[in-house]
């Protein structure tokens, strides 16, 4: 199979904006994607961001809607051709942004609609004509309820991050969505797991679908280095804050299980001195927006957040990542430490062993990666002897005691200058005895964060309340209850379903 571009025959302008990217030759999925695409058929396609899947379909979507491209100023001569589904802001956003880099040199118009954010420019956007729309599925509805959408020329859609949506609970928008759709369409759908709710989904929505996996999901970089600390709950930030003084860690993504510990978490750092930016649901979309600007320009050190804040995120060069909670599913183990040793770079993973169910948690991993896992004891600096300081800790005295000595020199030089990020010593705040309770895993038998949270549906979007997540998926795929769409897969009764909670990374960050 070739994997050079230039053997594609992508329409120019497409092949200009790639080489402007430097991509060199085809990612695998690229390479098995790109010519199935090209001739129209529908792809069930198994692969995790980060693989090059986003070009893998918006290539040859593009290459393919260039025959309508136009000039014209006439929004009707710019009804929606394509849209590109998924389940949060934040992938929305950065998938928009890559199509709106693939397509530059054509007139094919691209737009992003997600909620959390003011409806009129949008609105506005819409009302112009866009060939190509990227949603998340809550707020498309809302256009749509409004006419601000229409849908009837839509040639292709992609369902990305397909088990995401559906672990949110999505479906039923899926459902009306697609419901508006043109039943001669190509249907692209990219899932990192084909869990049989994803077979289903695909068997209503596909048409002789072609089936391409790359890179299996369970599969860890191997230059990512990964440590497993046995650390008491209440000593995971000193710990935090020890392996990133001693090892000399400039950015680190730091992940929590629940919203709450995230946002106590991030404030505590913030009071020890380190610059750190939350990401979780409970922020509003400009702040999140904010911290990843923010953390991808190098003004914050710390990015602390919850696995579906982070999901897919396309952040280079992040040097280490922190598991502060170990994840309740292994799979969201391998997603969070892939955030590291990107594009072949070395990268570090920390994890901290605390209570509770982490053996288990721990040994899930081990399952999952077919790599036995070592939990180490992290020797606190106090409780080691001076002579076996490390480099890192020897450059931080040094660094205090030139402080001093230019301090008693009468230098003007402020203190910061000698600091380096993490060599400062951990700010003394005010007692606050909201810090000095243990930090909180959420239990495992708690209701998912997000069932409290995600926007009550209404009307077809309805589901009851005591359906837990995994069962809404297998009820809304029985006749009953999915009115509007005829389903034909049979009814699934909640034996044949996983029987893990769907709550990991699952923190009301939707739309
Ligand atoms: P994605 O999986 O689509 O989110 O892509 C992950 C990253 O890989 C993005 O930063 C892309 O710009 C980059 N990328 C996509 N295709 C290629 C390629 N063929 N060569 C090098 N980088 C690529």
């Amino acid at each position: 199979m070739t994997t050079s571009f230039s053997n594609l025959s992508l329409a120019d302008p497409l092949a200009r904006a790639v080489a402007e990217m430097g991509y060199e030759s085809m990612t695998p999925i690229q390479a098995q994607a790109i010519p199935v695409v090209m001739t129209g058929q529908d792809v069930m396609g198994a692969a995790q961001t980060g693989t090059g899947k986003t070009a893998a379909f918006s290539l040859p979507l593009l290459h393919r809607l260039l025959k309508h491209e136009n000039s014209s100023t006439s929004p009707a001569r710019h009804p929606v051709r394509a849209l590109v589904l998924l389940p949060t802001r934040e992938l929305a956003d950065q998938v928009a942004e890559q199509i709106k880099l693939y397509a530059k040199y054509t007139q094919l118009r691209s737009a992003v609609v997600f909620g959390g954010m003011d409806m009129k420019p949008q609105t506005a956007e819409l009302k112009r004509g866009v060939e190509v729309l990227v949603a998340t599925p809550g707020r498309l509805l809302d256009h749509i309820e409004a006419k601000n959408a229409v849908l009837n020329q839509v040639e292709y859609v992609v369902l990305d991050e397909a088990d995401r949506m559906l672990d949110i609970g999505f479906l039923p928008d899926l459902q009306r969505i697609l419901s508006y759709l043109p039943k001669q369409r190509t249907t692209l759908l990219f899932s990192a797991t084909f869990s049989p709710e994803i077979k289903r989904l695909a068997g209503s929505y596909l048409q002789n679908p072609v089936t391409i996996e790359v890179a299996r999901s369970n599969e860890t970089a191997a230059n990512v280095e990964q440590r497993f600390y046995a650390v008491r709950d209440e000593q995971k930030r000193q710990a935090l804050h020890q392996v990133l003084r001693t090892r000399g860690i400039k950015q680190a993504f730091v992940f929590t299980n629940s919203k709450l510990g995230c946002a106590r978490l991030a404030r505590a750092l913030e009071h020890d001195g380190l610059r750190t930016a939350a990401l979780h649901g409970d922020k509003s979309q400009d702040e999140r927006l904010k911290a990843l600007e923010a953390f991808k320009k190098g003004e914050v050190d710390l990015l602390v957040c919850t696995d579906v804040a982070a999901r897919g995120l396309d952040i280079k060069d992040v040097p280490a990542v922190f598991n502060m909670d170990i994840p309740f599913n292994a799979e969201d183990y391998v997603h969070r430490i892939g955030r590291t040793g990107r594009a072949g770079a070395s990268g570090l993973a920390v994890n901290f062993v605390g209570g509770n169910n982490d053996a288990k948690l721990v040994a899930d991993i081990e399952k999952l990666i077919h790599k036995k896992i070592d939990v180490e004891t992290l020797a606190f600096d106090e409780d080691r002897p001076r002579a076996r300081h490390n480099e890192g800790h020897r450059l931080y005295e040094r660094q205090g005691q030139e402080r001093r000595e230019r301090h008693a020199h009468g230098s003007e030089v402020p203190d910061r200058v000698f600091e380096s990020r993490y060599s400062r010593p951990v700010r003394q705040v005010p007692r606050d005895p909201f810090f000095d309770q243990p930090y909180e895993a959420p239990s495992t038998d708690a209701a998912p964060s997000w069932e409290a949270t995600v926007k009550p549906p209404s009307g077809a979007r309805s589901i009851s309340a005591n359906i837990k997540p995994k069962r809404k998926v297998a009820a809304l795929f029985s006749a009953d209850a999915a009115p509007k769409v005829p389903v034909t897969v049979p009814a699934t009764g909640p034996a044949a379903l996983p029987t893990q909670p769907a709550q990991t990374g699952s923190d009301g960050l939707t739309d």
